[in-house]
């Protein structure tokens, strides 16, 4: 492995630090500015979406997003169904349902997830989320209250942090390398805490093909953890949109298929069929189920119906693992185009993940180089990517960088990956 990130020892006793785009409350920018809740006050605009202008200029490589290449989905044929699911089902596909969400559907999901070894999932223990987003947020209000710990990897998925922190929780960063979360770091963690007197209300893992870091946690590794889960009493949530998306193997055994009781599982079919959809669950044992429900009622009232009926249509009529198949070999082969130019590209000192499956490879810069101070550099050089500072509650990370192969094609990510390089050697000759 090229990259292990960093160690982040001490739990964190403050709020987690700001950075990236405060919301002004100054009152003569905001007349509101002194009655928001004390939760907005760290709310920011995250790196990812901060870049949305620059990455859509045409001259820049957009190395940042994470969005899938849904234009390799069946359009026409998408469309038609669709079209024949209102004409054929009628008014039941505009109208609201259950906040569970539709039973044929929660079936539906429970045959996906069997690809991951979970073969004991009931449909009534599923709950239908808007993307597996909706579904980090309803588990964070069920589980935790202001200051709760809250364990999960460095780096993290930038997502869960916002909702974490809206929370008022605090992260403590568990260290990773090529094999996932490193089990020893856990356990430490998990000591260092109850020596503390912290209330840590679960572990957030993303073991597939992780976002940012690209890894995947190891067999034995996934073993280890679920074991000390056990001894620490420990909640783990496993979110999991990316399982499906290997590129060289079958999909590995989830977190949950060891552990029903203590693992919650999230999912999504945001990168298995479409994000716009926005359809996920929770996989979560009958008590939790009934509080997830009782908190989607109190903010969505429930999924939408029309997208629901979609994604079961789309699992009952079309050929949708072929098209998983389909999805995988193109993001191979832009998986490919990155390795092998930064590996012929990149200045001695600059290492990276190699990532079997997913969208991300996690970059370390050298000589301690600051990614987010570069950042107007690499723009004006037209190729963007997403600081690693992002990635962390507590303000670390700014020597690496996080770089989607997902969306452009592997001709502009070779030029990208060029422009990216020249950027670095720049900032090392300075
Ligand atoms: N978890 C992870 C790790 C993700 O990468 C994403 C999307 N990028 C999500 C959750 C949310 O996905 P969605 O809401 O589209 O299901």
């Amino acid at each position: 492995m090229a990259s292990t990130p960093p160690s982040h020892g001490q739990p964190h006793r403050t709020p987690p630090q700001q950075h990236g785009h405060v919301i002004p409350r100054h009152p003569r920018l905001d007349p509101l500015a002194d009655r928001y809740a004390a939760r907005t006050h760290g709310m920011k605009t995250s790196e990812i979406r901060a870049l949305f202008s620059v990455v859509s200029r045409p001259e820049v490589v957009s190395l940042a997003g994470g969005m899938p290449a849904v234009t390799a989905l069946p359009l026409d044929a998408v469309g038609s169904m669709i079209g024949e699911l209102v004409s054929g089902m009628g008014a039941q596909t505009l109208q609201y349902g259950s906040g569970q969400g539709d039973p044929r559907l929660r079936e539906r999901i429970c045959d996906v997830m069997a690809l991951e070894g979970i073969t004991d999932a009931s449909p009534s223990e599923v709950v239908v989320t808007v993307g597996s987003q909706q579904g980090l947020d309803l588990v964070t209000r069920v589980f935790c209250d202001p200051g709760d710990v809250i364990l999960a990897e460095g780096p993290s998925y930038v997502g869960a942090l916002g909702v974490f922190q809206a929370a008022e929780a605090r992260v403590r960063h568990v260290p990773m390398d090529d094999d996932g979360l490193i089990p020893e770091a856990l356990e430490q963690a998990l000591i260092e805490c109850r020596a503390n007197g912290d209330r840590v209300k679960f572990l957030y893992t993303v073991p597939n093909y992780h976002n940012p870091g690209g890894v995947t946690l190891s067999e034995p590794r996934r073993q280890a953890i679920v074991d000390i889960a056990d001894r620490y009493d420990l909640l783990v949530i496993e979110d999991n949109p990316y399982g499906l998306l290997g590129f060289d193997r079958e999909p590995m055994r989830a977190l949950r298929a060891r552990d029903a009781q203590r693992v919650i599982y999230l999912g999504s079919f945001s990168k298995t069929f479409s994000p716009g959809l926005r359809v996920g669950w929770v996989l979560a044992p009958l008590a939790v189920r009934e509080k997830l429900v009782l908190a989607t009622e109190a903010q969505v009232l429930c999924p939408p119906s029309l997208t629901q009926y979609a994604v079961a249509r789309y699992l009952d009529t079309q050929p949708w693992r072929e098209q998983i198949k389909l999805f995988t070999e193109l993001y191979r082969e832009r998986r490919d185009a990155t390795l092998e130019s930064l590996d012929a590209l990149m200045p001695p000192g600059t290492t990276w993940t190699r990532p079997d499956g997913g969208f991300y490879v996690w970059l370390k810069l050298p000589n301690g180089l600051d990614s987010k101070l570069m950042q107007p550099r690499a723009v004006n050089a037209h190729v963007a990517y997403v600081p690693g500072i992002g990635f962390y509650a507590d303000g670390s990370g700014r020597e690496y960088m996080r770089l989607s192969y997902c969306y452009p094609e592997p001709d502009q990510i070779r030029e990208g990956v060029r422009r990216l390089a020249r950027v670095i050697e720049a900032e090392l000759d300075l």
